[in-house]
């Protein structure tokens, strides 16, 4: 199939060492810019008329539209109670500090540092571990093999939305009598099975963010199972407020505006029509992309669903001819809008680097997936033909191994 499409004329375009393709006189793919990502939105009627109606009102936080936004959240997700917050940030730490935790902490080094970050907040040590290259998740067994005494939890990470590997980190928390957390902030619809990914662990925390999937401008949404955790979490957005004036827990203010919360109530409704759109244009690149060419992508089959908050194709150069960091500034040239993440993973970063776990000879895929991950665009407003020709673009910038000439220099 992907022969075929390789065949079509509109495929042969201009190779990387024609000058019309990176000198003076680039006429781009296209001719105004394709962005990476645009947040999804509800109707600008919908959400003026639910923002008049509350500056109507007098309740601009502490209100009912949050904790409708909690129910219909939790019913979208299919957990017993959601806890709304400022942004996933501040739901992972108040949900790390909820949750009494001490000693170390088990996360991916392959994540967005804010994952980290909520930890360090916390005073906790930081353990990180290496990934899968195939659907870019936290490796079970690596988790495995860093747990010590004084683990108190697994942070896992459904990365670009994939769904992380939800059965066996349960069964390994459980084994090892330790807190399970999903740092969620991409898988806001991701499911195993028909069943949310929130459905795991003791707490999934989703960030609303406007690159994110479902958006308040900024927020987070933290997802729990055990009611005496939701209510000390409520209690900690609000400085750790109780009862009484005299706070037992230390909080912040990580409340959510009603306002925020009424944009992500309405955007609600429109997720799944949403989520089938960023998996029908996934499958269109996924048609073009070929390991054997060095064009590999994120892993992810039936019965996982993924809502692809990011579309990654791995760059091999020894395959493909052409390195992550070059395919990048063409297709800039191009007009199209692309990122590398998460480069450089934890383990490399200045805040992280004496953080435990393996030695950097042990981060073989995280350190394969920062130098040759590149994110493309995808997103509920473009249409598979843009997709198509980006893939074919790509495509065509990378060459089989079988006519590879020189290594390029990123390869060396
Ligand atoms: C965006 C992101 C966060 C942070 O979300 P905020 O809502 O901006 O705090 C955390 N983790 C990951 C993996 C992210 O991509």
């Amino acid at each position: 199939m992907t022969q075929t499409l390789l065949a079509e004329p509109e495929a042969l375009l201009p190779s990387l060492n024609d000058e019309s393709s990176t000198g003076r006189g680039h006429r781009p793919l296209f001719a105004s810019k394709v962005s990476i990502a645009a947040p999804s939105l509800p109707p600008a009627e919908e959400v003026l008329e639910a923002f008049r109606a509350l500056l109507a009102g007098s309740q601009l936080t502490n209100g009912c539209t949050v904790a409708r936004f909690e129910q219909e959240a939790a019913r979208f997700l299919g957990v017993p109670d959601c806890v709304a917050v400022s942004s996933c940030t501040s739901g992972l730490m108040l949900v790390e500090r909820c949750l009494g935790l001490t000693g170390e902490v088990i996360l991916p080094s392959f994540t967005f540092f804010a994952t980290g970050h909520s930890l360090l907040w916390n005073g906790l040590e930081s353990v990180l571990v290496d990934s899968d290259p195939a659907d870019f998740n936290m490796d079970p067994e690596q988790v495995e093999s860093a747990i010590t005494p004084r683990t108190s939890a697994i942070l896992a990470v459904h990365v670009f939305g994939c769904p992380a590997r939800v059965e066996a980190l349960e069964e390994l928390a459980r084994r090892h009598g330790l807190r399970l957390i999903f740092d969620g902030a991409h898988a806001f619809g991701s499911a195993v099975d028909n069943r949310g990914v929130a459905q795991w662990g003791d707490a999934t925390v989703f960030s609303l963010s406007p690159t994110k999937l479902l958006v308040a401008g900024e927020g987070g949404l933290i997802a729990v199972a055990d009611p005496e955790l939701a209510g000390k979490l409520r209690q900690a957005r609000n400085y750790g407020k109780g009862a009484t004036y005299d706070c037992e827990i230390l909080g912040l203010n990580a409340r959510m505006t009603e306002i925020q919360a009424a944009l992500a109530l309405l955007g609600l409704p429109y997720l799944a029509q949403n989520l089938r759109r960023r998996n029908d244009l996934a499958a269109i690149y996924d048609r073009y992309f070929e390991p054997a060419w060095g064009l590999t992508t994120q892993h992810v089959a039936p019965p996982l669903l993924s809502t692809y908050k990011d579309f990654a194709v791995l760059v091999d150069p020894a395959r493909s001819g052409i390195c992550r960091d070059e395919l990048e500034a063409v297709l800039s040239s191009d007009n199209v809008e692309v990122r590398r993440y998460f480069d450089p993973p934890l383990h490399r970063q200045k805040l992280y680097r004496r953080c435990g776990g393996p030695s950097s000879a042990g981060f073989a895929a995280a350190e394969r997936l920062s130098r040759q991950v590149l994110c493309l665009p995808l997103h509920g407003g473009l249409d598979g033909d843009t997709v198509a020709t980006i893939a074919k673009r790509v495509v065509s910038l990378a060459r089989p191994a079988e006519t590879a000439m020189a290594a390029p220099a990123c390869f060396a």
